[in-house]
């Protein structure tokens, strides 16, 4: 198929180069002219593993192309799909990209005689695809839904594995109001061998906040056993988790003894609070749609309440051992708000960084991959540096908070560093080694009490 997808970012252009390797001649628009000259020279402007390689695949067999949006754009495709951002506005949704975008979308289906599908790719709140871009579209087009069709195709990949969970999804949300579009929909994951589930369009824009809102919530359900077991003493919440997760009900039992470990369970170990580009956004969307409807959403006010709270337990259990932090020396290991990616959208590194400067802490940060990301939100600070090795200041820190599990700090638990790290704080925010790794330093974590 000849595939348009407006929005070029991580979702956008993980979808069309993914398409693309999967036989579809897509373009990618773009507003952003750096974006779309940085493709067409062949060169990702995001980190995500394989990516690079894919873009360079499809490049060279002529199915990928990237361009400039205009409003006089000529999508000539079956299907156009919507992946602009759509940001938190003090909470709610802030639709403007997806509004400009319907708008010159039906400013092309005004001059083109054939039927083209407009598939929603953004999360957007249930009623947004059938209401405001079917509306939009309308208005500006002249025609009627029939003339056109519309679609809402949540996207479901996790930055860090995006290429593996697009080529391989658990299953594809075919949202539609009318047949064309779910047959055009069928059409696009012909080639995907994998569950597909045709609903409306609302259905599908539910699903996907549905699934987000509940992984939240089960992050900060374990985030709060772990606040009151560091309060208790004498017990470490992943000796308590660990059992938790044998029940069978979570990790299920095969017939041979032998037991599954689903990935959900990575979203039960503690830590210092979720972020990213959706988690937040998304439940702050579906609590502030939640009051629109006259439904008062008391668990997901209670999840952002715990994960707002969350990133300050690292600033308490330092304040615990160095008791001033001013000009005290940390070295913060990890900005992305998850390993695999340079995305350092509502990161918690960032809210630990603001902290540490608010109590006048000197700052050493390092990320293997989104550091320039760092720099663009914290303009050059006395206080603040960048490191290009995280091993380099380990001699001369009082405290290593270790905020994001990139493999390669697995390696500050080595032998090799016993020593440099004797008598200083390790401060493990996210659960990622044993507290037997540095028997000569002070180990902190999360979900485990000072003395314990
Ligand atoms: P992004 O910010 O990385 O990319 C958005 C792109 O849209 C940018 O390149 C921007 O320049 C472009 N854009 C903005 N206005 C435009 C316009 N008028 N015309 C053309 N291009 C325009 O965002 P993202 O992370 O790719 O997220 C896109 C959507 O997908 C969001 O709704 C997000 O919630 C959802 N989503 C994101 C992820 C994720 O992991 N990032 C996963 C699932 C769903």
């Amino acid at each position: 198929m000849n595939v348009s997808i407006v929005g070029t970012g991580y979702v956008g252009l993980v979808s069309g180069v993914c398409l693309a390797a999967k036989g579809h001649h897509v373009t990618c628009y773009d507003i952003n002219n750096k974006v779309v000259d940085s493709l067409n020279n062949g060169i990702c402007q995001i980190y995500e593993s394989g990516l690079q390689a894919l873009l360079t695949s499809v490049l060279k067999d002529d199915r990928f192309t990237a361009k400039l949006i205009s409003d006089t754009t000529f999508f000539a495709s079956d299907i156009i799909i919507i992946a602009v951002g759509t940001p938190s506005d003090n909470g709610k949704i802030d639709l403007s990209y997806v509004k400009q975008v319907s708008e010159s979308i039906g400013k092309y289906i005004k001059s083109n005689k054939n039927f083209v599908s407009v598939v929603v790719k953004s999360t957007v709140v249930p009623g947004t695809t059938d209401t405001v871009v079917r509306g939009i579209i309308e208005e500006n087009s002249g025609k009627t839904l029939g003339q056109f069709g519309i679609g809402m195709n949540p996207e479901f990949l996790r930055e860090g594995n995006a290429i593996q969970d697009f080529m391989e999804p658990d299953r594809i949300v075919l949202g539609h109001d009318d047949p064309k579009t779910l047959k055009q929909l069928q059409q696009l994951y012909e080639p995907w061998n994998c569950d597909k589930i045709a609903v409306n369009t609302r259905t599908a824009e539910m699903i996907k906040y549905a699934n987000n809102s509940l992984l939240a919530t089960q992050i900060s359900a374990v985030n709060e056993l772990a606040n009151i077991v560091a309060s208790i003493g004498d017990i470490d919440i992943m000796d308590v988790m660990d059992a938790v997760h044998m029940d069978k009900r979570w990790s299920p039992i095969l017939p041979n003894k032998t037991r599954i470990h689903p990935e959900i369970l990575t979203y039960l170990i503690p830590g210092c609070g979720f972020g990213g580009s959706c988690f937040p956004k998304d439940v702050q969307a579906l609590q502030s749609l939640a009051h629109e409807v006259g439904v008062k959403p008391r668990i997901l006010d209670a999840v952002l309440k715990v994960n707002e709270k969350q990133s300050y337990q690292i600033i308490e259990l330092l304040k615990k051992s160095l008791l001033d932090l001013k000009n005290k020396n940390i070295l913060l290991l990890g900005t992305s708000f998850k390993p695999g990616t340079d995305d350092v959208r509502e990161s918690v590194s960032l809210k630990i960084i603001e902290y540490l400067l608010i109590n006048k802490a000197k700052i050493f940060v390092h990320d293997p991959v989104a550091i320039k990301n760092t720099k663009i939100i914290f303009s050059s600070h006395k206080n603040l540096k960048f490191l290009k090795t995280w091993t380099e200041a380990l001699s001369s820190v009082d405290a290593i908070v270790v905020a994001t599990k990139w493999p390669e700090y697995k390696q500050l638990s080595s032998l090799n560093y016993q020593d440099i790290l004797a008598g200083k704080i390790i401060l493990d925010a996210r659960r990622f080694y044993s507290p037997t790794d540095y028997p000569k330093s002070i180990y902190l974590t999360i979900g485990r009490s000072v003395n314990n």
